[in-house]
């Protein structure tokens, strides 16, 4: 059975996190947006200076916190490996699991672990492939996943509406900074309210995963 050296020595490519290559084009696209809303933030902060508005004040601080939660997650995300603990050690045993045999990764898996074509390996409890994170998110990194969707959500939440309100208050070129600020990130806070809504309703009310969804009850292991 491959331990997690031989998996990256494997023949076959087998991705182990988010850093392992190809890029996929939509990661390197979310990234860069992303520093783009970043620095356009940075940009606009010498004429929120000079604005004597408190809740200026308490916006940054607010919205400081979120890039910081959104960097952090991103980055554990990426790092994270979830992939079924039976391919890093053998004797793995949780009390009344099941277990299917994958031919790919030549190992005992659990019953819900699903094998990503992508990753070429079997994440347990797989939930989808994320392009933009280049990783796959299932079991052990799902609570994470949702943690940074509902940062995201706050963060350009908080844009759209200091961008707008700084359009209206200034009148040199940071206003048009300011309302690119607030575009993009309608941009992204249109994609992620959409996508939590999704991961809200079939977590609560379907409790099933993405995979289930789209695949039904009956999910091979490919
Ligand atoms: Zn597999
Ligand atoms: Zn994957």
């Amino acid at each position: 059975m491959p331990n997690k050296d031989d998996r990256e020595r494997s023949k076959e490519y087998i991705k182990i996190n988010g850093f392992s290559h190809p890029f996929p084009i939509l990661q390197i696209l979310a990234i860069s947006l992303m520093l783009v809303i970043f620095l356009l933030g940075i940009s606009i902060i010498p004429s929120i200076i000079e604005i004597e508005a408190p809740i200026l004040d308490l916006i940054m601080g607010f919205d400081n916190y979120f890039i910081l939660a959104i960097i952090t997650d991103s980055l554990l995300l990426m790092l994270s490996d979830p992939a079924d603990p039976r391919l890093i050690d053998q004797d793995y045993y949780r009390k009344g699991e099941k277990l299917q045999f994958c031919q790919d990764c030549s190992a005992q898996v659990d019953v819900l672990s699903y094998h990503c074509k992508v990753c070429c390996r079997c994440v347990e409890e797989f939930d989808h492939h994320c392009v933009f994170l280049n990783n796959c998110i299932g079991r052990k990194n799902y609570k994470q996943f949702f943690r940074l969707l509902l940062s995201l959500i706050t963060y350009t939440s908080t844009n759209i509406g200091m961008g707008i309100w700084l359009f209206f208050n200034l009148e040199n070129v940071f206003r048009w900074i300011a309302l690119s600020y607030s575009i993009l990130s309608f941009v992204v806070f249109a994609e992620i309210l959409s996508l939590t809504i999704f991961h809200c309703y079939i977590s609560c009310f379907l409790y099933k995963t993405t995979l289930q969804v789209i695949k039904g009850d009956k999910i091979n292991i490919r």
